[in-house]
């Protein structure tokens, strides 16, 4: 071997590291670049039980058995009517999803691929790629130091950033500008049953996931344009929490109120124009991103990882097919999951003057 390294994966999200673990089943090295520190606070907390299969093929299903994570058993909803409605999970197939504890499933993992010898460099952000005869050189910056390291093939798994097809001069469609308003919160008691909590409203809508530790993550989802800009206060966001019919009472008792803080996070429906070419590929959000109504950003990384991994391999193997193959999969993916989220928009007929859901109705 010529390079450094036969992968190097930037981002070390849920996409970056199924790649590894799908590359290592393959006998291949990697190494994923992560910048920062691990982070303290991140949404994305509902696994869907239909991911099960996934996990298991992925050899993870066993982090999820850890008390951090709670058993998720369905979805309680106002969506389309005045009527609090729930779906169950006890009929289906696999009868529970998680609501997942993300900061240390991110360290399961961390440790999971570390366990099984990929190479994982904290605290090194890719700041710059240049093609070579084969594969590429890459910048890693680590504060004041930068280093350099060769190899034959690029994973761009930088969520929503998707930094490596940005350096590349790719564009993202973005079909709508999507965002969250998120707060933790500590409740008294702990919620149940436990269920995703769902509520639409007049502007957008509302999530509630119960956590360990009696832990309650609360999101707002709204356009950009239409966001009430006071709602970064915290005692704003709490009130007009509080004032919804099936996520208020949740909000019910001594609710703590220390280090409760608002952040933004985009959420928008976006695809990258081109999600592979000579020696690199996108993966994760990085090559599409969901609504979060859908609760698949997390399965489609993890599922997006398994098949990058054998695609790679494949590719590395001289096999051409392998890229496009990998695209026709996660492409078809994204058309499938355009289908549902216009049907689930489609339900809500309310607010017929709101400009929020006008823009849903009208579909991409
Ligand atoms: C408000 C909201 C709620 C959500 N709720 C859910 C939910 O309930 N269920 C669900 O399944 N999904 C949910 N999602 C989506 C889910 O969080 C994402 O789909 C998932 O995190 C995608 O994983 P990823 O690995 O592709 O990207 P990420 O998790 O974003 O990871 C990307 C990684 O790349 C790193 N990175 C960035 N730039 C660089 C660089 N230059 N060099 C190296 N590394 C870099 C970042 O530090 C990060 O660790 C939600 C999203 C939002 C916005």
């Amino acid at each position: 071997m010529k390079n450094d390294i036969s992968v190097l994966i930037a981002g070390g999200g849920p996409a970056g590291i199924a790649t590894a673990l799908s590359l290592l089943n393959r006998g291949i090295k990697c190494m994923i670049a992560e910048p920062g520190m691990p982070a303290t606070h991140k949404v994305g907390e509902t696994i869907p039980p239909n991911a099960k299969p996934m996990l298991i093929r992925s050899g993870i299903d066993q982090l999820l058995a850890d008390p951090e994570h709670l058993p998720c058993y369905g979805n309680s909803f106002i969506w389309g009517s005045d009527v609090a409605d729930e779906t169950s999970f006890i009929r289906q197939t696999y009868q529970q999803g998680w609501h997942i504890n993300r900061i240390f499933f991110e360290k399961q993992l961390r440790a999971h691929v570390l366990s099984n010898g990929v190479i994982w460099l904290q605290g090194q952000r890719v700041t710059y790629c240049r093609k070579q005869e084969v594969g590429w050189e890459v910048i890693l910056q680590d504060g004041d130091n930068t280093k350099s390291v060769l190899c034959d093939f690029l994973v761009d798994a930088t969520g929503r950033s998707c930094r490596i097809a940005r350096f590349l001069g790719l564009q993202r469609t973005r079909m709508d500008t999507l965002t969250g308003i998120s707060a933790m919160i500590a409740t008294a008691e702990s919620i149940q049953p436990h269920h995703t909590y769902i509520e639409a409203t007049a502007d957008g809508w509302w999530y509630a996931a119960p956590l360990s530790d009696k832990k309650l993550s609360l999101v707002f989802m709204t356009d950009a344009d239409l966001m009430d800009q006071q709602m970064r206060q915290t005692d704003y966001f709490q009130k007009n929490a509080a004032k919804t019919a099936l996520i208020g009472p949740l909000l019910k008792g001594d609710i703590c109120e220390e280090n409760i803080q608002t952040a933004l996070h985009p959420a928008s429906t976006s695809l990258l124009t081109r999600r592979f070419g000579d020696s690199w590929l996108a993966v994760g959000d990085a090559a599409h991103a969901f609504d979060p109504l859908s609760s698949y950003g997390i399965v489609s990384a993890l599922e997006g990882g398994y098949y990058a991994g054998h695609a790679i391999a494949d590719a590395l193997s001289d096999e051409e097919d392998a890229l496009p193959a990998y695209d026709g999969i996660i492409s078809q993916a994204f058309q499938i999951y355009l289908k549902m989220h216009a049907q689930q928009y489609q339900l809500e007929k309310r607010w017929e003057d709101s400009t929020f859901w006008q823009r849903r109705r009208q579909g991409y």
